[in-house]
Order: structure tokens, then sequence, then C-alpha cells
């Protein structure tokens, strides 16, 4: 049985792929070890409010070395979108392709200035080798639109555009060797707001938060009740998380 009160600590869930013969793809990037070594006031005044672990041995440059792997085996990083809690990764991995959708990057230039501070520049300023996805080849998956990334791998793996958090917000879906798929919604879907937690399993939300029900949802897009549906439909076949779902993590992680 859980504890009624766990200890709060950020999760920023990233997946780490290994393939056959294009190297290692990790999806999204948390934060990274520039941002525990000299963070900027932004990173700082997030890290408090959001109870970030200060450890860098959280990072994945830190977490792939840990399991055996050489970072530069990283070839691609599919990020679901900029905010700076999941591109704080890209400097450690200078040489990975990073696929972002086009709406996401082209966006960014045009968030409203109260919001920019969620923007991270220094993320990127080493000039990463994008690659744009856009909407326009999509196929069907379990009713969402869904781009190939990566078409070279069987199946491919897909960018969700799940726009509304950010301009050009994308869940991630990746086909494990069981089958079953593991769905990466990004920041579209939260436990820690019972509004905007897919799985609505009694026990396994906070019901806390600062924000007001109506607004959680628009904040991450407004995309639940799709995923919900997704959930209730296709949960035997596609397991969904969260970026920021502690209990999945944990789940998973194990
Ligand atoms: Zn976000």
């Amino acid at each position: 049985m859980q504890p009624p009160i766990r200890r709060l600590e950020a999760v920023a869930h990233c997946l780490l792929i290994e393939t056959d013969h294009d190297g290692l793809i990790l999806v999204d990037s948390g934060y990274g070890l520039a941002d525990y070594n000299t963070p900027g006031l932004a990173l700082r005044l997030f890290a408090t409010a959001c109870f970030v672990p200060c450890d860098p041995a959280e990072t994945a440059i830190r977490q792939v070395e840990a399991l055996g792997f050489d970072p530069s085996d990283v070839r691609d990083i599919i990020l679901t979108h900029l905010h700076l809690d999941h591109s704080g990764g890209l400097p450690d991995f200078p040489h990975a392709r990073v696929h972002v959708s086009r709406a996401e990057y082209e966006g960014v230039r045009d968030v409203p200035l109260w919001m920019r501070w969620a923007f991270a520049r220094q993320h990127w300023d080493h000039g990463p080798d994008w690659v744009l996805h856009d909407k326009d080849d999509t196929v069907d998956w379990f009713g969402f639109d869904a781009i190939p990334v990566l078409p070279q791998l069987s199946p491919p793996i897909f960018l969700i555009p799940l726009h509304g958090h950010t301009p050009g917000h994308c869940g991630v879906a990746v086909r494990r060797e069981d089958m079953r798929w593991l769905f990466h919604m990004g920041d579209a879907a939260s436990r820690l707001h019972r509004a905007t937690d897919v799985h609505q399993l009694p026990g396994q939300h906070y019901g806390l938060s600062p924000m007001p029900h109506g607004y959680a949802a628009r904040f991450l897009g407004n995309h639940i009740e799709r995923l919900r549906a997704l959930y209730r439909e296709h949960g035997h076949e596609v397991t969904l998380f969260s970026s920021h779902d502690q209990t999945s993590f944990r789940e998973l992680a194990a």
C-alpha cells in the first residue's frame, strides 16, 4: 500500500531506446549537467518551486553512462517540447540529431514575453542538428495523427501532435519488443491534478494543485478527454505516462 503522503519530488521522465542498427535514442532530456553546475535564475526558481532533486547523477548523460553506454552512442534525441525541464540534456549530447515538431521549433520565437523564461535558449546555443517534423505526413495511431520519426525503424517512433501546452507540443509513441506501446504524453496530462489525470484511478493522484480545474486542463492543452478514451479503450495495449508523473515513473522504472 502506498503511504498517503509521499515525498514530493519532481520527475522528468526520459526514455532511452536501444536500437539494432541506429544507436541509442533518447526521448526528452530533462535537466542537464550545466543546469546543476551553473543554473541561471529561471532554472533555480523552477527547481525550487518544483522540488527538483539536485543530484547530477539524475541527468540523462550520467544515467546513460551508468547503464554502460557511451554518451556518443545517443544519436537521436526526440523532444516532446522545448521547455527548460525537457531540453536541458541537449548540450550533454552535442552530436545528437534533435527531433522536434516544426510547430514547436518555429513557435518558440512567438511565445509571449511572460512565458519566455520557460525556454532556456542556452540549451541549444551549441547549434544542434535539428530535424523538424511537419504534420503533413501523418498516419493513424489509435485515432491520433502520428508523425513517423526515424522511419527506418520498424515500427517507427511516432510524434503525436498534442499542441497547446506549448505551440508544437507532442507526445511520443514507441513500441517495445513485447509489442506493447509506450506513450510518453509529455506535459499533455498530469497525475498531479485530477482534472488532468488520464488514468483516473482513485488514490493515484494528489488532488492538490495551485491551479483551478479548468485552467489546469487548458494549460496542458485540452487533450485530456481523448487521452482518457485512449486509456479506457486501449490501455491493454498502450502504457500511458506523462513527463512529471511520479507514480508511473516508479512503476515503469521498476
Ligand atoms: Zn512543459
